[in-house]
């Protein structure tokens, strides 16, 4: 089996990962607020996908207050 005698120095393989970047996030605007959102993904803004409502982020934020309000009660 052969073996590497020796392995790449340093800055060879640094040299080697200065290739190794990161493609530009691309974003697109969302079809119901119009803000930037990532593309085949659901909007972190409005929580809308292909005009529809899929995450209603305004019911969940009402439910957490609702469920640490009873939890709250109990405790004190
Ligand atoms: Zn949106």
């Amino acid at each position: 089996m052969p073996n590497p005698r020796r392995r790449h120095s340093r800055a060879r393989g640094r040299r080697r990962r200065t290739h190794w970047k990161l493609a530009n996030i691309k974003l697109v605007e969302c079809s119901q607020c119009k803000a930037p959102k990532a593309p085949h993904k659901l909007c972190p803004a409005c929580g809308y996908y292909d005009g529809k409502l899929v995450l209603d982020f305004e019911a969940k934020k009402k439910r957490k207050a609702e469920k640490k309000k009873k939890k709250g009660k109990g405790q004190g």
